[in-house]
Protein backbone atom coordinates (compact mmCIF):
# COMPACT_ATOMS: atom_id res chain seq x y z
CA UNK A 1 0.00 0.00 0.00
CA UNK A 2 2.61 2.11 0.92
CA UNK A 3 4.63 1.53 -2.14
CA UNK A 4 1.95 2.37 -4.30
CA UNK A 5 0.83 5.35 -2.20
CA UNK A 6 4.45 6.80 -2.99
CA UNK A 7 4.27 6.02 -6.60
CA UNK A 8 0.97 7.27 -7.19
CA UNK A 9 1.29 10.49 -4.68
CA UNK A 10 -1.02 9.36 -3.36
CA UNK A 11 -2.15 9.78 1.07
CA UNK A 12 -3.24 6.15 2.55
CA UNK A 13 -5.05 4.49 5.13
CA UNK A 14 -4.43 0.68 6.50
CA UNK A 15 -4.97 -0.98 10.08
CA UNK A 16 -3.77 -3.96 11.00
CA UNK A 17 -3.02 -6.65 14.17
CA UNK A 18 0.31 -6.28 15.88
CA UNK A 19 0.26 -9.61 17.76
CA UNK A 20 2.13 -9.80 21.18
CA UNK A 21 2.87 -12.93 23.17
CA UNK A 22 0.40 -12.58 26.15
CA UNK A 23 -2.53 -12.61 23.46
CA UNK A 24 -3.52 -8.70 24.48
CA UNK A 25 -3.25 -8.07 20.63
CA UNK A 26 -3.30 -4.40 19.36
CA UNK A 27 -5.39 -3.02 16.61
CA UNK A 28 -3.01 -0.27 14.92
CA UNK A 29 -4.22 2.01 12.32
CA UNK A 30 -1.94 3.48 9.75
CA UNK A 31 -2.69 7.22 8.07
CA UNK A 32 0.20 8.47 5.57
CA UNK A 33 0.50 11.35 3.08
CA UNK A 34 3.10 12.31 0.38
CA UNK A 35 4.06 15.77 -0.30
CA UNK A 36 6.65 17.73 -1.78
CA UNK A 37 9.34 18.83 0.39
CA UNK A 38 11.51 20.58 -1.61
CA UNK A 39 11.65 20.12 -5.35
CA UNK A 40 12.37 16.72 -6.43
CA UNK A 41 12.70 15.56 -2.85
CA UNK A 42 9.16 13.67 -1.22
CA UNK A 43 8.64 13.21 1.95
CA UNK A 44 6.14 10.48 3.66
CA UNK A 45 4.40 11.94 6.58
CA UNK A 46 2.50 9.09 8.93
CA UNK A 47 0.70 8.93 12.01
CA UNK A 48 0.28 5.67 13.75
CA UNK A 49 -2.58 5.11 16.02
CA UNK A 50 -3.38 2.23 18.76
CA UNK A 51 -7.06 2.05 18.17
CA UNK A 52 -7.42 -1.60 20.12
CA UNK A 53 -9.89 -0.10 22.42
CA UNK A 54 -12.33 1.52 19.39
CA UNK A 55 -12.32 -1.46 17.98
CA UNK A 56 -12.99 -3.65 21.37
CA UNK A 57 -15.84 -1.05 21.71
CA UNK A 58 -17.37 -1.46 17.87
CA UNK A 59 -17.77 -5.35 18.75
CA UNK A 60 -19.12 -4.79 21.72
CA UNK A 61 -22.02 -2.33 20.02
CA UNK A 62 -21.71 -4.77 17.17
CA UNK A 63 -22.39 -7.43 19.56
CA UNK A 64 -25.33 -5.51 21.79
CA UNK A 65 -27.37 -4.71 18.47
CA UNK A 66 -26.78 -7.94 16.97
CA UNK A 67 -27.13 -10.52 19.02
CA UNK A 68 -29.60 -11.42 22.30
CA UNK A 69 -27.52 -11.27 25.58
CA UNK A 70 -29.94 -14.28 27.32
CA UNK A 71 -29.08 -17.00 24.64
CA UNK A 72 -26.54 -15.59 22.97
CA UNK A 73 -28.29 -16.39 19.34
CA UNK A 74 -28.77 -13.68 16.62
CA UNK A 75 -31.53 -11.38 17.30
CA UNK A 76 -34.55 -9.71 15.21
CA UNK A 77 -32.39 -7.54 13.63
CA UNK A 78 -29.69 -9.87 12.34
CA UNK A 79 -32.58 -12.17 11.24
CA UNK A 80 -33.35 -9.14 9.21
CA UNK A 81 -30.14 -8.17 7.68
CA UNK A 82 -29.26 -11.74 7.07
CA UNK A 83 -32.73 -12.49 5.13
CA UNK A 84 -32.10 -10.96 2.11
CA UNK A 85 -28.90 -12.98 1.13
CA UNK A 86 -30.30 -16.50 2.02
CA UNK A 87 -33.65 -14.90 -0.23
CA UNK A 88 -31.08 -14.43 -3.28
CA UNK A 89 -28.90 -17.55 -2.64
CA UNK A 90 -32.50 -19.66 -2.73
CA UNK A 91 -33.58 -17.90 -5.63
CA UNK A 92 -30.34 -18.51 -7.68
CA UNK A 93 -30.02 -22.06 -6.56
CA UNK A 94 -33.73 -22.11 -6.95
CA UNK A 95 -34.51 -24.06 -3.66
CA UNK A 96 -36.93 -23.33 -1.20
CA UNK A 97 -36.44 -21.04 1.50
CA UNK A 98 -38.47 -21.77 4.73
CA UNK A 99 -39.03 -19.07 7.60
CA UNK A 100 -40.31 -20.53 10.64
CA UNK A 101 -41.73 -18.15 13.64
CA UNK A 102 -41.50 -20.75 16.79
CA UNK A 103 -43.48 -19.44 19.70
CA UNK A 104 -43.38 -21.14 22.92
CA UNK A 105 -46.78 -21.69 23.94
CA UNK A 106 -47.80 -20.50 27.49
CA UNK A 107 -44.76 -19.16 27.83
CA UNK A 108 -45.70 -16.61 30.22
CA UNK A 109 -47.16 -18.83 32.62
CA UNK A 110 -43.56 -20.77 33.07
CA UNK A 111 -42.23 -16.38 34.02
CA UNK A 112 -45.39 -15.89 36.57
CA UNK A 113 -44.71 -19.45 38.14
CA UNK A 114 -40.76 -19.31 38.93
CA UNK A 115 -39.23 -16.52 38.02
CA UNK A 116 -37.16 -14.31 35.25
CA UNK A 117 -34.34 -16.39 35.97
CA UNK A 118 -35.65 -20.14 35.37
CA UNK A 119 -37.65 -18.07 32.51
CA UNK A 120 -34.42 -17.22 30.76
CA UNK A 121 -33.19 -20.40 31.64
CA UNK A 122 -35.54 -22.26 29.62
CA UNK A 123 -35.01 -19.88 26.90
CA UNK A 124 -31.13 -20.85 26.72
CA UNK A 125 -31.99 -24.38 26.90
CA UNK A 126 -35.19 -24.15 23.84
CA UNK A 127 -32.10 -22.06 22.09
CA UNK A 128 -29.95 -24.63 22.48
CA UNK A 129 -32.25 -27.52 21.28
CA UNK A 130 -33.23 -25.68 18.87
CA UNK A 131 -29.79 -24.89 17.22
CA UNK A 132 -28.75 -28.32 17.90
CA UNK A 133 -31.15 -29.43 15.20
CA UNK A 134 -29.01 -30.93 12.25
CA UNK A 135 -30.09 -28.96 9.00
CA UNK A 136 -27.22 -27.93 6.35
CA UNK A 137 -28.18 -24.22 5.92
CA UNK A 138 -30.44 -22.97 8.91
CA UNK A 139 -30.08 -19.20 10.80
CA UNK A 140 -31.87 -19.42 13.84
CA UNK A 141 -32.48 -16.27 15.80
CA UNK A 142 -34.33 -15.17 19.19
CA UNK A 143 -36.94 -12.92 17.28
CA UNK A 144 -38.51 -11.65 20.53
CA UNK A 145 -39.96 -12.64 23.73
CA UNK A 146 -40.44 -16.53 23.55
CA UNK A 147 -40.52 -16.34 19.80
CA UNK A 148 -37.27 -17.44 17.58
CA UNK A 149 -36.98 -17.22 14.19
CA UNK A 150 -35.17 -19.90 11.40
CA UNK A 151 -34.23 -19.30 8.17
CA UNK A 152 -34.01 -22.85 6.46
CA UNK A 153 -32.43 -22.51 2.71
CA UNK A 154 -31.68 -25.33 0.74
CA UNK A 155 -34.70 -27.23 1.06
CA UNK A 156 -35.69 -28.96 -1.96
CA UNK A 157 -39.95 -29.40 -0.78
CA UNK A 158 -42.47 -28.43 1.44
CA UNK A 159 -42.61 -31.81 3.28
CA UNK A 160 -38.97 -31.44 4.26
CA UNK A 161 -39.50 -27.91 5.78
CA UNK A 162 -43.21 -30.15 7.20
CA UNK A 163 -40.50 -32.98 8.61
CA UNK A 164 -38.33 -30.07 9.94
CA UNK A 165 -40.59 -28.55 11.91
CA UNK A 166 -42.40 -31.86 13.53
CA UNK A 167 -38.57 -32.41 14.77
CA UNK A 168 -38.51 -29.58 16.55
CA UNK A 169 -42.21 -29.82 18.22
CA UNK A 170 -40.93 -33.46 19.36
CA UNK A 171 -37.54 -31.62 20.48
CA UNK A 172 -38.70 -28.63 22.60
CA UNK A 173 -41.57 -31.34 24.29
CA UNK A 174 -38.85 -33.46 25.58
CA UNK A 175 -39.52 -32.30 29.67
CA UNK A 176 -37.24 -29.74 30.92
CA UNK A 177 -35.71 -30.07 34.58
CA UNK A 178 -36.07 -26.34 36.05
CA UNK A 179 -35.42 -25.49 39.93
CA UNK A 180 -35.54 -29.00 40.37
CA UNK A 181 -38.78 -29.21 38.54
CA UNK A 182 -39.77 -31.00 35.28
CA UNK A 183 -41.44 -28.88 32.98
CA UNK A 184 -42.92 -29.65 29.77
CA UNK A 185 -43.33 -27.10 26.99
CA UNK A 186 -45.05 -27.00 23.96
CA UNK A 187 -44.63 -24.38 20.96
CA UNK A 188 -46.52 -23.71 17.90
CA UNK A 189 -44.98 -22.97 14.63
CA UNK A 190 -46.21 -20.68 11.88
CA UNK A 191 -44.18 -21.47 8.50
CA UNK A 192 -43.84 -19.41 5.52
CA UNK A 193 -41.89 -20.74 2.06
CA UNK A 194 -40.08 -18.49 -0.24
CA UNK A 195 -41.30 -17.81 -3.40
CA UNK A 196 -44.57 -19.18 -2.17
CA UNK A 197 -45.51 -16.62 0.21
CA UNK A 198 -43.87 -14.08 -1.37
CA UNK A 199 -40.85 -12.32 -2.58
CA UNK A 200 -39.39 -9.46 0.24
CA UNK A 201 -38.01 -9.79 4.01
CA UNK A 202 -41.28 -8.21 5.42
CA UNK A 203 -43.86 -10.33 3.68
CA UNK A 204 -41.83 -13.49 4.28
CA UNK A 205 -41.54 -12.39 8.16
CA UNK A 206 -45.31 -11.04 8.50
CA UNK A 207 -46.63 -14.75 6.79
CA UNK A 208 -44.34 -16.60 8.92
CA UNK A 209 -45.34 -14.94 12.23
CA UNK A 210 -49.41 -14.97 11.73
CA UNK A 211 -48.93 -18.43 10.92
CA UNK A 212 -47.58 -19.36 14.09
CA UNK A 213 -50.47 -17.12 15.40
CA UNK A 214 -52.92 -19.03 13.89
CA UNK A 215 -51.35 -22.23 15.45
CA UNK A 216 -51.31 -20.74 18.71
CA UNK A 217 -54.86 -20.04 18.77
CA UNK A 218 -55.51 -23.27 17.24
CA UNK A 219 -54.03 -24.75 20.51
CA UNK A 220 -50.72 -24.66 20.08
CA UNK A 221 -48.50 -27.83 19.88
CA UNK A 222 -48.95 -27.86 16.09
CA UNK A 223 -47.16 -26.27 12.75
CA UNK A 224 -49.00 -23.82 10.40
CA UNK A 225 -48.32 -23.49 7.11
CA UNK A 226 -49.32 -19.83 5.59
CA UNK A 227 -52.02 -20.10 3.50
CA UNK A 228 -51.44 -19.26 0.14
CA UNK A 229 -51.54 -15.75 -0.87
CA UNK A 230 -54.99 -14.96 0.77
CA UNK A 231 -53.08 -13.36 3.80
CA UNK A 232 -50.84 -11.15 1.00
CA UNK A 233 -54.09 -10.40 -0.65
CA UNK A 234 -55.76 -8.95 2.06
CA UNK A 235 -53.01 -7.39 3.05
CA UNK A 236 -52.70 -5.54 0.15
CA UNK A 237 -55.76 -4.46 -0.31
CA UNK A 238 -56.07 -2.62 2.55
CA UNK A 239 -53.02 -0.86 1.86
CA UNK A 240 -54.28 -0.46 -1.93
CA UNK A 241 -57.48 1.11 -0.46
CA UNK A 242 -55.88 3.49 1.52
CA UNK A 243 -53.70 4.75 -1.20
CA UNK A 244 -56.91 5.13 -3.29
CA UNK A 245 -58.48 7.17 -0.51
CA UNK A 246 -55.33 9.72 -0.44
CA UNK A 247 -55.01 9.81 -4.18
CA UNK A 248 -57.63 11.57 -4.72
CA UNK A 249 -57.45 13.90 -2.37
CA UNK A 250 -53.71 13.80 -3.46
CA UNK A 251 -54.91 14.11 -7.15
CA UNK A 252 -52.51 11.44 -8.05
CA UNK A 253 -55.04 10.34 -10.99
CA UNK A 254 -54.42 11.53 -14.18
CA UNK A 255 -57.11 10.76 -17.37
CA UNK A 256 -54.93 10.40 -20.74
CA UNK A 257 -55.84 10.41 -23.89
CA UNK A 258 -55.60 7.14 -27.09
CA UNK A 259 -56.33 9.12 -29.71
CA UNK A 260 -59.13 7.18 -32.10
CA UNK A 261 -58.68 7.72 -35.65
CA UNK A 262 -61.01 8.12 -38.62
CA UNK A 263 -59.88 4.21 -40.79
CA UNK A 264 -60.25 5.87 -44.09
CA UNK A 265 -58.29 9.58 -43.45
CA UNK A 266 -56.41 8.70 -40.62
CA UNK A 267 -57.70 12.08 -39.19
CA UNK A 268 -58.24 12.16 -35.06
CA UNK A 269 -61.89 11.90 -34.60
CA UNK A 270 -61.55 11.87 -30.39
CA UNK A 271 -60.02 9.50 -28.40
CA UNK A 272 -60.94 7.25 -25.05
CA UNK A 273 -60.15 8.73 -21.52
CA UNK A 274 -57.96 6.27 -19.84
CA UNK A 275 -57.26 6.88 -15.94
CA UNK A 276 -53.74 6.69 -14.87
CA UNK A 277 -52.55 6.47 -11.53
CA UNK A 278 -48.64 7.22 -10.48
CA UNK A 279 -48.27 6.25 -7.17
CA UNK A 280 -45.78 8.44 -5.44
CA UNK A 281 -43.91 4.99 -4.53
CA UNK A 282 -45.15 1.94 -6.50
CA UNK A 283 -45.03 4.18 -10.04
CA UNK A 284 -47.56 3.45 -12.46
CA UNK A 285 -50.69 1.09 -11.17
CA UNK A 286 -52.73 -0.41 -14.11
CA UNK A 287 -56.31 0.38 -13.87
CA UNK A 288 -56.97 -3.12 -14.19
CA UNK A 289 -56.09 -3.54 -11.07
CA UNK A 290 -57.09 -0.45 -8.74
CA UNK A 291 -60.37 -0.19 -10.78
CA UNK A 292 -61.59 -3.69 -9.36
CA UNK A 293 -61.35 -3.01 -5.81
CA UNK A 294 -62.07 0.86 -6.13
CA UNK A 295 -65.45 -0.48 -7.02
CA UNK A 296 -65.21 -3.47 -4.17
CA UNK A 297 -65.24 -0.56 -1.51
CA UNK A 298 -67.58 2.13 -3.22
CA UNK A 299 -64.98 4.68 -3.86
CA UNK A 300 -65.47 4.10 -8.10
CA UNK A 301 -68.34 6.90 -8.36
CA UNK A 302 -65.64 9.56 -6.82
CA UNK A 303 -62.57 8.51 -8.96
CA UNK A 304 -65.69 8.56 -12.15
CA UNK A 305 -67.12 12.09 -11.52
CA UNK A 306 -63.33 12.66 -11.66
CA UNK A 307 -62.75 11.43 -14.82
CA UNK A 308 -65.68 12.90 -16.39
CA UNK A 309 -64.66 16.02 -15.24
CA UNK A 310 -61.30 16.40 -16.48
CA UNK A 311 -62.53 15.08 -19.49
CA UNK A 312 -65.27 18.16 -20.01
CA UNK A 313 -62.59 20.38 -18.76
CA UNK A 314 -60.60 19.74 -21.49
CA UNK A 315 -63.01 19.11 -24.21
CA UNK A 316 -64.26 22.66 -23.97
CA UNK A 317 -60.48 23.69 -23.37
CA UNK A 318 -59.90 21.72 -27.03
CA UNK A 319 -62.69 23.68 -28.49
CA UNK A 320 -61.43 27.10 -27.61
CA UNK A 321 -57.85 26.16 -28.94
CA UNK A 322 -59.65 25.65 -32.09
CA UNK A 323 -59.08 21.82 -31.77
CA UNK A 324 -62.71 21.28 -33.28
CA UNK A 325 -65.74 19.05 -31.75
CA UNK A 326 -63.48 16.09 -29.96
CA UNK A 327 -65.26 13.19 -29.06
CA UNK A 328 -63.92 11.19 -25.73
CA UNK A 329 -65.02 8.21 -24.95
CA UNK A 330 -65.46 7.60 -20.98
CA UNK A 331 -65.33 4.07 -19.70
CA UNK A 332 -68.03 3.68 -16.87
CA UNK A 333 -67.75 1.13 -14.08
CA UNK A 334 -71.21 -0.95 -13.18
CA UNK A 335 -71.72 1.40 -10.14
CA UNK A 336 -71.33 4.54 -11.68
CA UNK A 337 -73.84 2.97 -14.22
CA UNK A 338 -76.47 2.33 -11.78
CA UNK A 339 -76.04 5.50 -10.37
CA UNK A 340 -79.40 7.89 -10.14
CA UNK A 341 -77.53 11.16 -10.73
CA UNK A 342 -75.27 9.88 -13.64
CA UNK A 343 -77.57 11.41 -15.43
CA UNK A 344 -78.23 15.14 -14.13
CA UNK A 345 -73.83 14.92 -13.56
CA UNK A 346 -73.09 14.55 -16.96
CA UNK A 347 -75.97 17.07 -18.15
CA UNK A 348 -74.61 19.87 -15.99
CA UNK A 349 -70.45 19.38 -17.09
CA UNK A 350 -71.48 19.61 -20.56
CA UNK A 351 -73.28 22.57 -20.30
CA UNK A 352 -70.48 24.01 -17.84
CA UNK A 353 -68.52 23.64 -20.21
CA UNK A 354 -70.27 24.37 -23.25
CA UNK A 355 -70.36 21.32 -25.02
CA UNK A 356 -71.98 19.54 -27.97
CA UNK A 357 -73.00 16.25 -26.08
CA UNK A 358 -72.15 14.08 -28.61
CA UNK A 359 -68.66 15.11 -27.77
CA UNK A 360 -69.07 12.43 -25.13
CA UNK A 361 -69.12 8.83 -25.32
CA UNK A 362 -70.13 6.39 -22.72
CA UNK A 363 -68.45 3.46 -22.67
CA UNK A 364 -69.72 0.16 -20.89
CA UNK A 365 -69.34 -3.70 -20.81
CA UNK A 366 -71.51 -6.12 -22.56
CA UNK A 367 -71.52 -7.56 -19.02
CA UNK A 368 -73.07 -4.30 -17.31
CA UNK A 369 -75.42 -4.08 -19.78
CA UNK A 370 -76.82 -7.50 -19.25
CA UNK A 371 -76.40 -7.57 -15.35
CA UNK A 372 -79.44 -5.56 -15.39
CA UNK A 373 -81.33 -5.33 -18.95
CA UNK A 374 -84.44 -3.21 -18.24
CA UNK A 375 -82.19 -0.57 -16.11
CA UNK A 376 -79.90 -0.65 -18.93
CA UNK A 377 -82.65 0.38 -21.28
CA UNK A 378 -83.99 2.52 -18.99
CA UNK A 379 -79.85 4.55 -18.27
CA UNK A 380 -79.27 3.99 -21.79
CA UNK A 381 -82.44 5.73 -23.27
CA UNK A 382 -81.88 8.67 -20.53
CA UNK A 383 -78.54 9.23 -22.04
CA UNK A 384 -79.50 9.51 -25.46
CA UNK A 385 -82.14 11.67 -24.53
CA UNK A 386 -79.88 14.09 -23.43
CA UNK A 387 -78.16 13.73 -26.53
CA UNK A 388 -74.52 12.33 -25.45
CA UNK A 389 -73.74 9.10 -27.37
CA UNK A 390 -72.92 5.45 -25.68
CA UNK A 391 -71.02 2.50 -26.99
CA UNK A 392 -70.30 -1.43 -26.08
CA UNK A 393 -66.91 -1.62 -24.80
CA UNK A 394 -65.05 -5.13 -25.18
CA UNK A 395 -67.67 -6.52 -27.75
CA UNK A 396 -67.02 -10.32 -28.50
CA UNK A 397 -65.60 -10.54 -25.30
CA UNK A 398 -68.85 -11.57 -23.45
CA UNK A 399 -71.86 -12.42 -24.09
CA UNK A 400 -71.84 -11.09 -27.98
CA UNK A 401 -75.07 -11.50 -28.08
CA UNK A 402 -76.69 -10.29 -31.20
CA UNK A 403 -80.23 -10.06 -30.05
CA UNK A 404 -79.06 -8.29 -27.01
CA UNK A 405 -77.42 -5.41 -29.14
CA UNK A 406 -80.10 -5.46 -31.13
CA UNK A 407 -82.48 -4.03 -28.31
CA UNK A 408 -80.15 -1.78 -26.59
CA UNK A 409 -80.01 1.77 -27.78
CA UNK A 410 -76.24 1.50 -28.41
CA UNK A 411 -74.59 4.03 -31.11
CA UNK A 412 -71.47 2.15 -31.21
CA UNK A 413 -69.71 -0.93 -30.88
CA UNK A 414 -66.08 -1.29 -30.07
CA UNK A 415 -64.27 -4.52 -31.24
CA UNK A 416 -62.07 -5.95 -28.80
CA UNK A 417 -58.48 -6.64 -29.31
CA UNK A 418 -59.52 -10.55 -28.59
CA UNK A 419 -60.72 -10.21 -32.62
CA UNK A 420 -57.78 -8.08 -33.79
CA UNK A 421 -54.79 -9.30 -32.07
CA UNK A 422 -55.10 -13.13 -34.52
CA UNK A 423 -54.72 -11.32 -37.60
CA UNK A 424 -51.41 -11.59 -38.40
CA UNK A 425 -49.28 -9.78 -41.80
CA UNK A 426 -51.26 -11.83 -44.26
CA UNK A 427 -54.24 -10.17 -43.04
CA UNK A 428 -55.56 -13.86 -42.47
CA UNK A 429 -57.74 -14.94 -39.25
CA UNK A 430 -59.90 -11.92 -39.05
CA UNK A 431 -62.92 -14.18 -40.26
CA UNK A 432 -65.02 -13.40 -37.41
CA UNK A 433 -63.80 -9.44 -36.74
CA UNK A 434 -65.21 -9.24 -40.32
CA UNK A 435 -68.37 -10.88 -39.37
CA UNK A 436 -68.67 -8.52 -36.53
CA UNK A 437 -68.22 -5.29 -38.66
CA UNK A 438 -70.43 -6.32 -41.14
CA UNK A 439 -73.31 -7.33 -37.84
CA UNK A 440 -72.59 -4.03 -36.92
CA UNK A 441 -73.10 -2.04 -39.97
CA UNK A 442 -76.40 -4.11 -40.77
CA UNK A 443 -77.44 -2.78 -37.30
CA UNK A 444 -76.69 0.78 -38.35
CA UNK A 445 -73.95 0.77 -35.60
CA UNK A 446 -70.57 2.45 -35.93
CA UNK A 447 -67.38 0.76 -35.53
CA UNK A 448 -64.82 1.43 -33.43
CA UNK A 449 -61.37 -1.32 -33.88
CA UNK A 450 -59.41 -1.52 -30.69
CA UNK A 451 -56.21 -2.93 -30.46
CA UNK A 452 -54.85 -2.26 -33.85
CA UNK A 453 -51.07 -2.88 -33.48
CA UNK A 454 -49.48 -3.46 -37.35
CA UNK A 455 -50.17 -1.81 -40.29
CA UNK A 456 -51.63 -5.12 -41.68
CA UNK A 457 -54.37 -4.82 -39.00
CA UNK A 458 -55.39 -1.41 -40.19
CA UNK A 459 -55.80 -2.44 -43.43
CA UNK A 460 -57.75 -5.16 -42.60
CA UNK A 461 -60.29 -2.57 -40.66
CA UNK A 462 -60.15 -0.07 -43.04
CA UNK A 463 -60.56 -2.46 -46.14
CA UNK A 464 -63.64 -4.23 -44.02
CA UNK A 465 -65.35 -0.86 -43.10
CA UNK A 466 -64.28 -0.65 -39.80
CA UNK A 467 -65.36 3.48 -38.88
CA UNK A 468 -62.05 4.35 -36.23
CA UNK A 469 -59.39 2.56 -35.30
CA UNK A 470 -57.67 2.58 -31.85
CA UNK A 471 -54.55 1.09 -30.97
CA UNK A 472 -50.14 1.67 -30.56
CA UNK A 473 -50.21 1.09 -33.92
CA UNK A 474 -51.30 4.81 -33.99
CA UNK A 475 -50.44 5.84 -30.57
CA UNK A 476 -50.49 4.80 -26.83
CA UNK A 477 -53.06 6.54 -24.29
CA UNK A 478 -51.31 10.18 -24.29
CA UNK A 479 -51.33 12.81 -21.82
CA UNK A 480 -53.35 15.62 -22.42
CA UNK A 481 -51.10 18.13 -24.15
CA UNK A 482 -49.18 15.19 -25.40
CA UNK A 483 -52.78 14.49 -27.09
CA UNK A 484 -53.34 18.24 -28.19
CA UNK A 485 -50.01 17.64 -29.89
CA UNK A 486 -50.67 14.64 -31.80
CA UNK A 487 -53.93 15.97 -33.00
CA UNK A 488 -52.21 19.18 -34.32
CA UNK A 489 -49.43 17.20 -36.14
CA UNK A 490 -51.95 14.63 -37.44
CA UNK A 491 -54.48 16.83 -38.55
CA UNK A 492 -52.53 19.14 -40.09
CA UNK A 493 -53.99 22.10 -38.33
CA UNK A 494 -52.48 25.41 -37.89
CA UNK A 495 -53.99 26.97 -34.61
CA UNK A 496 -53.59 30.92 -34.16
CA UNK A 497 -51.64 31.77 -31.32
CA UNK A 498 -54.40 33.57 -30.29
CA UNK A 499 -56.78 30.69 -29.89
CA UNK A 500 -54.32 28.53 -28.22
CA UNK A 501 -54.06 31.22 -24.62
CA UNK A 502 -57.87 30.77 -24.19
CA UNK A 503 -57.17 29.55 -20.65
CA UNK A 504 -61.02 27.69 -20.23
CA UNK A 505 -60.84 27.30 -16.14
CA UNK A 506 -60.79 31.65 -16.13
CA UNK A 507 -64.35 31.40 -17.66
CA UNK A 508 -65.99 28.73 -15.14
CA UNK A 509 -67.27 30.80 -12.20
CA UNK A 510 -65.67 29.17 -9.01
CA UNK A 511 -68.63 27.80 -7.22
CA UNK A 512 -69.19 25.79 -10.43
CA UNK A 513 -65.91 24.69 -10.21
CA UNK A 514 -66.22 23.04 -6.77
CA UNK A 515 -69.69 21.77 -6.70
CA UNK A 516 -68.76 19.57 -9.60
CA UNK A 517 -67.38 17.31 -6.86
CA UNK A 518 -70.79 16.46 -4.68
P1 LIG B 1 -60.56 -0.87 -21.96
O1 LIG B 1 -61.73 0.03 -21.81
O2 LIG B 1 -60.73 -2.07 -22.82
O3 LIG B 1 -59.37 0.04 -22.46
C1 LIG B 1 -58.49 -0.34 -23.47
C2 LIG B 1 -57.22 -0.90 -22.90
O4 LIG B 1 -56.43 -1.43 -23.95
C3 LIG B 1 -56.36 0.18 -22.25
O5 LIG B 1 -55.68 -0.39 -21.16
C4 LIG B 1 -55.41 0.53 -23.36
O6 LIG B 1 -54.21 1.11 -22.91
C5 LIG B 1 -55.17 -0.82 -23.99
N1 LIG B 1 -54.74 -0.70 -25.38
C6 LIG B 1 -55.02 0.28 -26.25
N2 LIG B 1 -54.46 0.05 -27.43
C7 LIG B 1 -53.80 -1.12 -27.33
C8 LIG B 1 -53.00 -1.89 -28.24
O7 LIG B 1 -52.79 -1.55 -29.42
N3 LIG B 1 -52.50 -3.05 -27.78
C9 LIG B 1 -52.71 -3.48 -26.51
N4 LIG B 1 -52.17 -4.62 -26.12
N5 LIG B 1 -53.44 -2.76 -25.62
C10 LIG B 1 -53.98 -1.60 -26.03
P2 LIG B 1 -55.63 0.33 -19.77
O8 LIG B 1 -55.43 1.78 -19.96
O9 LIG B 1 -54.69 -0.44 -18.95
O10 LIG B 1 -57.07 0.17 -19.22
C11 LIG B 1 -57.51 -1.05 -18.81
C12 LIG B 1 -58.97 -1.03 -18.45
O11 LIG B 1 -59.20 -0.23 -17.29
C13 LIG B 1 -59.83 -0.40 -19.52
O12 LIG B 1 -60.06 -1.35 -20.52
C14 LIG B 1 -61.06 -0.04 -18.71
O13 LIG B 1 -61.88 -1.17 -18.56
C15 LIG B 1 -60.49 0.32 -17.36
N6 LIG B 1 -60.43 1.79 -17.23
C16 LIG B 1 -59.48 2.63 -17.67
N7 LIG B 1 -59.79 3.91 -17.37
C17 LIG B 1 -60.98 3.87 -16.71
C18 LIG B 1 -61.84 4.86 -16.13
O14 LIG B 1 -61.60 6.06 -16.19
N8 LIG B 1 -62.98 4.41 -15.51
C19 LIG B 1 -63.31 3.11 -15.46
N9 LIG B 1 -64.43 2.76 -14.86
N10 LIG B 1 -62.53 2.16 -16.00
C20 LIG B 1 -61.38 2.52 -16.62
CA1 LIG C 1 -63.01 1.13 -22.90
CA1 LIG D 1 -62.14 -2.07 -24.59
Amino acid sequence: VITKSITNQSSYKLQHVISVADKSDKVVAHQGAIFEKSPGVNCLAVTVQDITQRVQNEELIRYKTFYDSITELPNKIYFKEHLPSTIRESQSDETLLAILFVGLDRFKKINDSFDHLAGDQVLRMVAERIGKMECSRCFVCRYEGDVFALQLSDMQTVHEVEAFARKILKSIAEPLVINDTEIFLTASIGISIYPMAGDNVEELIRSADAARREASKNGGNQYMLHQDGDEKAAYKHIVMERDIRHAISAQEFEVHYQPQVDAKTKKVVGAEALIRWIHPENGFISPDEFIPLAEEVGLINQIGMFVIESVCEKLGEWKDKGLGDLRVGINLSAPQFKQKDLVSFVRAMITVMELSPSQLELEITERIAVSDFEQSVEMLTQLKKIGVKTSMDDFGTGYSSLSYIQDLPIDTLKIDRAFVKDINDAGEHGEIARAVINMANSLGMHTIAEGIETDAQYQFFKFNGADEIQGWYFSKALPANEFEAYVIKQNGLELTPNSQQNDVMAAIPQGVQTAQHH
